[in-house]
């Protein structure tokens, strides 16, 4: 791999990598020449994955923020330097109005999309700096955009993260550090399953994506590696919205 997208010689993190859009991305990033630590909750899946793709791994709750700090630090010293930091690990929570949020469920959002994603970056930007320079992108989502009324601590967090990526971007912009979100639309994955078998629902949401499709994961993957590598290197603080066209259809 050669040019704008070349991620030789260069190392990751990509947090929540062991299927879903984080698997992809870190694929993705290992097609352009990266090497990638993998991580998820699950230490099995961690180590099955990690050996699939020939990386290391290293399993992290991110709701444990001394074990965040253990997987920057070991993934460091895996890598032999970190230069790109995806924080993609998220879960849906539970569904329903405001009047009926599970303040339990709420908080577990909330650390998990965006408490741990601060926690994360305290840890690994300062050492991405040290290298000179590089980016991190954090995983935001359509639902931080729009009103919904069905999954609010969902949405509320993640338009915490791509606050978070202008705030980071604007903090360390000046150590060559770029911080940006991506913002998928509907994407074919296990935590979308739920949705993609309710028929109302796709109809719905179909008819309101001119591409009139969900997206794929290596679709999600491209954004990342873009806003990973030189091609994006005059971007931060950007949140990119990679939906088939749903936000801008009235
Ligand atoms: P999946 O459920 O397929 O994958 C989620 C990944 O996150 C898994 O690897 C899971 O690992 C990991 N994870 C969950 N909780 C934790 C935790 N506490 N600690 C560490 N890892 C954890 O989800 P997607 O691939 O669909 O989603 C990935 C990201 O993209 C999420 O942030 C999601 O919000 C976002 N997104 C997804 C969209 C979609 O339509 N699919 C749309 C917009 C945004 P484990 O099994 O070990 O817990």
């Amino acid at each position: 791999m050669t040019g704008l997208f070349d991620l030789s010689g260069k190392g990751a993190i990509v947090t929540g990598s062991t299927r879903g859009i984080g698997r992809a991305i870190a694929e993705a990033l290992i097609a352009s020449g990266a090497q990638v630590v993998i991580s998820s909750e699950d230490a099995a899946d961690t180590a099955r994955v990690a050996a699939e793709l020939g990386m290391p791994g290293v399993p992290c709750d991110v709701t444990d923020h001394a074990a965040l700090e253990r997987l920057v630090g070991e993934g460091e010293a895996a890598l032999g330097g970190l230069d790109v930091l995806v924080g993609n690990a998220g879960i849906t929570g539970q569904p329903g109005p405001f009047a009926d949020l599970d303040m339990t469920d709420y908080a577990r959002v909330m650390s998990i999309n965006l408490t741990a994603q601060i926690v994360l970056c305290n840890h690994a930007l300062p050492r991405i700096a040290r290298r000179g320079g590089g980016a991190a992108v954090l995983i935001s989502s359509l639902s931080g955009l729009r009103g919904n009324g069905r999954i609010n601590a969902y949405a509320l967090s993640k338009a915490g993260v791509a606050q978070l990526a202008r705030n980071l971007a604007v903090e360390w912009g000046p150590q060559n550090v770029r911080v940006n979100a991506i913002s998928p639309g509907f994407i074919a994955t296990e935590l979308s399953k739920p949705l993609l078998e309710n028929a109302d629902f796709m109809a719905h949401r179909m008819a309101m994506t001119p591409l009139r499709r969900p997206g794929t994961p290596a679709e999600v993957a491209g954004a990342a590696v873009f806003l990973a590598s030189s091609a994006g290197a005059f971007v931060t603080g950007h949140n990119l919205v990679v939906d088939g066209g749903t936000l801008i259809t009235d």
